[in-house]
């Protein structure tokens, strides 16, 4: 094995501490505690994870932290009331509504609905266009946490070619607008692009978040390459016991690691820096609601 390894779980651990830090100095020097509130409609075992792991972590980076569970079977009216609820309380300045919603939920009209300055998400149609035309945005947690993991490994991007493999609202269109941002010349593929593996081979950086387990195998990859692995996908793991499972990434980590200059694990790598990224919008959020200067 030849590439480094992306440690992206202590990266996080240094940013909820910087974050743990600027809470404890907007509670002395002003008197606010950042408030997250995460709403979970139905009983999906991986976003219960999901929400109990934000909730935990908020409240050691010394917010508040709300949780909303509500049936499957809750309205959309009574949804969008809880949420006008929660655009009107001041102690309140992040919200997330975890997805998928149930189908009878239309998403979008939910996640319009979320106060912008309060869409740490960054999913408001509001903050897509500001971030796609380059202004002040609330900027996704996932690829805001690949970026600073590429600019912790990479320095300046400028020039590099990136290439985004997967175009998703919530993973792929950001990354590929935060890389533009950061001047990267940025290819965004797909499931029709054509000779996949080829476009994949030019990337200087090579962002993986297709949702399929180990897609991207060493021979897609050019030797010296950064490769961000967004995918979390459970698989089989009978060598573990009957029934038993692991994550894996988009990537194949194995055949990955002999061709790569850098390369993020599964678990270990973007998981952990999605909640810290979370927590960070959070306190930027309640800096941006109350006038003050944000932290770095
Ligand atoms: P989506 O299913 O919304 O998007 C997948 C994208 O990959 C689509 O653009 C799709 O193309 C493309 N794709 C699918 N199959 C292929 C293929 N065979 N060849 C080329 N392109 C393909 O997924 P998400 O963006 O929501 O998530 C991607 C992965 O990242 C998942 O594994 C998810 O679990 C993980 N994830 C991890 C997070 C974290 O915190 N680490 C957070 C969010 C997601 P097309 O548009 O043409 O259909």
């Amino acid at each position: 094995m030849s590439a480094e390894i992306i440690d992206g779980k202590a990266f996080a651990a240094e940013m909820r501490a910087r974050v743990a830090q600027e809470v404890a100095r907007l509670r002395d020097d002003h008197g606010l505690r950042p408030g997250l509130a995460v709403v979970l409609v139905g009983e999906d075992p991986a976003s219960e994870v999901y929400v109990r792991n934000k909730g935990r972590q908020t409240l050691e980076a010394g917010m508040k932290s709300v949780e909303h569970k509500l049936d499957a079977a809750t309205s959309q009216d009574d949804l969008l009331a809880l949420i006008a609820q929660l655009n009107a309380d001041a102690s309140i300045h992040g919200i997330l509504v975890q997805l998928p919603l149930p189908d009878h939920i239309d998403s979008d009209l939910v996640i319009n609905a979320i106060a912008p300055e309060k869409d740490v998400d960054g999913f408001h149609i509001l903050n897509v266009g500001l971030l796609g035309t380059g202004q002040k945005a609330m900027v996704p947690c996932t690829p805001l946490g690949c970026l600073m993991l590429l600019r912790a490994r990479l320095g300046d991007l400028s020039g590099r070619n990136a290439v985004v493999l997967g175009r998703s609202n919530i993973v792929g269109k950001p990354m590929a607008n935060l890389l533009l941002r950061d001047s990267c010349t940025v290819t965004v593929a797909h499931s029709r692009t054509r000779d996949l593996q080829e476009v994949c081979r030019r990337a200087d950086i090579l962002v993986a978040a297709v949702g399929r387990p180990q897609m991207v195998t060493g021979e897609w990859i050019r030797p010296g390459a950064t490769v961000i692995d967004v995918g979390i996908n459970r698989i089989p793991a009978p060598e573990r016991g009957a029934g038993k499972h692991r994550l894996v990434g988009d990537v194949d980590f194995d055949s990955a690691a002999q061709v790569a200059g850098a390369i993020t694990p599964v678990p270990g790598g973007v998981g952990p820096m999605t909640i810290a990224c979370l927590l960070a919008n959070t306190l930027t959020a309640c800096c941006r609601i109350h006038g003050l200067p944000e932290p770095e």
